[in-house]
């Protein structure tokens, strides 16, 4: 399946996708700061305990440039036209950094949870920050994958940053298929048991429910019957960043919010 042939199916989509590759194309523009990839010994002891790396004080990855590459991002966006209300809250958001003491810290703070900072149009900033942030963070992403050790993160919460994820991915084929739990925010994939909820407490012996879509090969609903959260899965490989950004399963999250269930993980597409 290409992402042309699914737009041209998913036609309702096409203004998102518009928007989304909009935002990229401008993301590729701006310079890629350098990240330092964290001493993973120091940041041993934490990752045991569950600490997630960026609010890890022995990792100290410091964010602060991937709020640089926001700002840079903003001002980019807003030099070129747009139309419509993504133009003008772009505007409005960028006026309002500007007046901002530090506020490429005041940003990272912000995407760590810091809830002082009240900038209009959270949901944008959000997502454009999360955007130029993951660009940021990759390095240090890809260098975390291959020190991490799976079996010793089995958890329900991003690794890197803390999130609850926002889609599932099925791996491999059967019977050794995995399962990979997918970050909205910054874009870990990490492993996760394949019958289990991600999101209640006791939730070894818990089953997923898996509910088909109709017109969809590769997107299904996972829920569980104890907790009625779900979880959105691609149970394909390739195009990931396509299947897996969120954005492109939105028709799923309406289906099961009509259903009555919950989703877990904020989304960055609440703009
Ligand atoms: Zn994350
Ligand atoms: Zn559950």
């Amino acid at each position: 399946m290409t992402t042309d042939l699914w737009l041209e199916e998913h036609s309702y989509f096409k203004p998102l996708a518009e928007l989304s590759a909009q935002v990229d194309r401008a993301a590729a523009g701006i310079d890629v700061l350098d990240a330092r990839i964290p001493d993973w010994e120091d940041y041993r002891e934490d990752f045991l305990a569950g600490v997630p790396l960026l609010p890890s004080n022995a990792a100290a990855v410091d964010l602060e440039p991937g709020g640089r590459m926001t700002v840079a991002l903003l001002e980019r966006l807003t030099s070129a036209t747009f139309s419509g209300k993504f133009d003008e809250e772009a505007r409005a958001l960028d006026a309002e950094l500007r007046r901002k003491p530090e506020v490429s810290r005041r940003i990272a703070d912000f995407l760590l949870g810091d809830e002082t900072f009240a900038p209009p149009f959270p949901g944008l900033l959000r997502y454009l920050a999360w955007t130029a942030t993951a660009r940021f963070l990759r390095p240090v992403v890809n260098a975390f994958d291959g020190w991490r050790d799976e079996e010793l993160w089995v958890r329900s919460y991003c690794p890197t940053c803390g999130s609850l994820p926002a889609m599932a991915q099925l791996v491999g084929v059967a019977p050794g298929r995995r399962r990979l739990l997918s970050c909205g925010c910054c874009g870990t994939r990490w492993q996760y048991r394949r019958m289990a909820c991600p999101f209640c407490e006791s939730s070894n012996d818990h089953r997923l429910s898996a509910l088909a879509i109709e017109g969809e090969k590769y997107l299904r609903i996972d829920y569980c019957q104890a907790c009625q959260a779900y979880l959105k899965t691609y149970a394909g490989e390739g195009n990931e960043s396509f299947f897996l950004a969120d954005w492109t399963s939105l028709h799923l999250d309406v289906i099961a919010r009509d259903r009555g269930l919950k989703r877990m993980a904020n989304s960055l597409y609440e703009l």
